[in-house]
């Protein structure tokens, strides 16, 4: 799941409210930690096989 994820319209960060996995990752629905802004979006966060590959191929060169 991502961390730090700013809302583009007041500059709060935002938190997961719910994640619901598909066959190539996970939509997740972020919500405004903003009480007066609350604005909420949808991501996609894919997790293929190659993907994971490249992501420890590049720990492992720092
Ligand atoms: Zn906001």
């Amino acid at each position: 799941m991502a961390q730090g994820d700013i809302c583009p319209k007041c500059g709060y960060y935002m938190y997961a409210i719910s994640e619901k996995e598909d066959l190539d990752g996970s939509w997740i629905v972020y919500e405004c930690r903003n009480e007066r802004c609350k604005y909420r979006m949808k991501s996609f966060e894919s997790q293929p096989a190659d993907l994971d590959f490249n992501v420890v191929k590049l720990d492992a060169q720092n």
